[in-house]
This record gives structure tokens, sequence and C-alpha cells, in this order.
């Protein structure tokens, strides 16, 4: 069973992203999170959303190779007309990691190539890294049977085994995704206590601050706005969507001196579709472009403020990925 299972993924994943390369505008625009090793990765973040400085090289080289790396104007320009050169590939990296700036603007650099990166800007100040990586450090140190004290539609007790505990993650990450970072921090608090570990411990290097932000962008990297404290807008009451969505392009545009108009859906809980009041919420803040979590092809009809992107993550789905990149660029 398991086996077939995972050559249908493979194959669903070949359709997904062969579509995705053949789109009219002959581009692609990739989604990263986090350049490091798993180790390292692992005290922040999901090791299986990042990939290895190792790995990220052999991408940078493989794109070098067969592809043109672009940037946001360029990838908008492309949209309209066809081109028949070499395939377009906008890198792109998401949430704001310490690793960003330390593994993989130093990697890129080193290639002679840019990316954009989107910033989630509350923790950039607060030392105490992102939401999600506070839940993925405090799950796993909840005391086993002890009371969750969350909602009635939650576990009433923490589960003893790491699967138990990773559905939990995954649902709270799901609830949270829907709050105001006010409400969010409150329950995290509550899990702080019930693991007895102070808040943010562990994190204080795990995220990006603005001096690095600084540095990066003097090393000709591109940086976009990604919300201020990373909810799911479709999820997220509407009130709140421009404190989140303005509020964090005016954060960044004060930091860097320039202005932002690029900007990527936070995702947290997966499945995003980005409805209409979040694509509004997004116009009205004045982006220009505005990237999804969704693969898909890119030409004509591409919403700029929807625009499709491949995922990239540890293992062999980074393998495919590249492979089907260098096959689609030497075309
Ligand atoms: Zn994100």
């Amino acid at each position: 069973m398991k086996v077939l299972r995972s050559l249908y993924v493979n194959w669903r994943r070949r359709r997904i992203y062969g579509a995705a390369l053949a789109g009219p505008a002959r581009g692609v625009i990739l989604r990263y999170h986090s350049v490091g090793e798993p180790e390292a990765v692992g005290r922040y973040l999901d090791p299986g959303l990042s990939v290895s400085p190792e790995c990220f090289r052999e991408h940078l080289e493989v794109l070098r190779r067969h592809c043109r790396v672009v940037g946001p104007e360029e990838m908008t320009r492309r949209l309209s007309g066809r081109d028949d050169g070499p395939l377009a590939v906008w890198i792109t990296f998401d949430d704001g990691y310490r690793d960003n700036h330390d593994h993989a603007t130093a990697l890129l650099a080193e290639a002679g190539l840019t990316a954009t990166f989107y910033i989630t800007t509350g923790p950039l100040t607060s030392g105490r890294g992102l939401w999600i990586s506070e839940l993925w450090r405090l799950v796993p140190r909840l005391p086993a049977g002890a009371s969750t004290g969350l909602p009635d539609d939650f576990p009433r007790q923490v589960p003893e085994d790491s699967e138990g505990r990773r559905r939990l993650r995954r649902r709270v990450t799901r609830w949270f995704a829907g709050m105001t970072a006010d409400e969010r921090e409150g329950w995290l608090d509550h899990l702080a206590r019930l693991a007895g570990v102070p808040r943010g411990e562990g994190l204080e290097q795990s995220f990006l601050t603005p001096e690095l932000l600084r540095r990066m962008q003097a090393a000709g990297m591109t940086i976009g706005a990604h919300s201020r404290s990373h909810p799911h807008l479709d999820h997220l009451d509407p009130t709140h969507h421009a404190e989140e969505v303005l509020g964090s392009k005016e954060d960044l545009e004060q930091i860097l001196g320039a202005e932002v108009p690029d900007f990527a859906y936070p995702n947290p809980s997966g499945g995003g579709r980005f409805g209409e009041q979040a694509r509004a919420s997004v116009a009205a803040a004045g982006f220009r472009t505005a990237v999804t979590s969704t693969p898909g092809p890119l030409g004509p009809e591409t919403d700029r403020l929807r625009l499709p992107r491949i995922g990239v993550y540890a293992g062999a789905q980074q393998a495919l990925v590249y492979h089907l990149l260098a096959r689609a660029g030497r075309r």
C-alpha cells in the first residue's frame, strides 16, 4: 500500500508541476521557506519544509545552467507576451527565518543570483520567533496526559504518542490561522505554562532582524510583505485584514526606506484558495503582485494578485522539481 501511495503521489506531482511548467509565459515561481542543516532547522521548523545548503547550492547550479533567474518585474512583464528564451524562474522565500540571511542569501550572492523574501513583520522585533516555530517547539514538550485546557472540540488530554501530537499541532495551527495576534499570543502563553517553559526560549536566533533585512536588501535581494502575524486571510475576520496586510507593508517600508510592492499570502493551515475578500485587502493595500501557495501555469490569464507557485521541500520532492526544471529549461 505504501509503495502504491508513493507512486500515486509522485504521478500526481509530475502532472501538477508539468502543467505549471507548460504555461505560455514559460516561467515558474518557486516557493522555499528555509535553507539549513536539518538538525539546526529542527529547533524552529519542521525540517521537511527546508532544504540543506548543499542541496540549495545544487539547485542554483541547475538554474544557472538551464534557466533564467528573474524577479517580480520581469516575471510580470513576461505574463503578457510569449517568450521562447530559457525558462524564467523567480525564486521566493516565505516567513522570514534567519537562515534566509545566513544560508540562502549567502549562497545566492555567491552564485550571482537574487530572490524575493516575504517577511512576517511581527517577529522582526519581538525576539520570540514566529508562532509556527513556537508551536513546533511547545507541542512535543507538553506533559503527556495533562489536561490541554483547549476548547471542547480539541482533545481533553495531551496525547502520549508523537503521531497524536502531530495531529494536535496541525489542528491548533488551523485554529490559530483565523485569530488575531493578541488572541493567539494568549493561547501560546497558555501552552508555554502547560509545557513549563518560558515563551520563545531557544527561538531568539530563529528569525530575521531589521538589520539583517537591510543587509539582504543591500546584497540585491527583493523584500516582500507576508502580513504582521501570519494568519490565513480567508479565516481571519476582514476587519483585521488592513492591520495585517497594509501593516506589514508599512513596517517594511519603514525599515528599508523603500517601497514594498510585493506580497505573499500566508498559508499556515494549507489548502488556501485566497478568496475575493483576501484579494481585495491586498489590492487595497496597494500591492502590485501577490503570490499564493498553489502551483499553476503562468500566462496572460494569470491574476497578478494571485500568482501561482511551486513549493520546494526536503527529500524526493525537491529532486523531482529540479529534474522537471532542468528538462523544461533545456527545451
Ligand atoms: Zn508563510
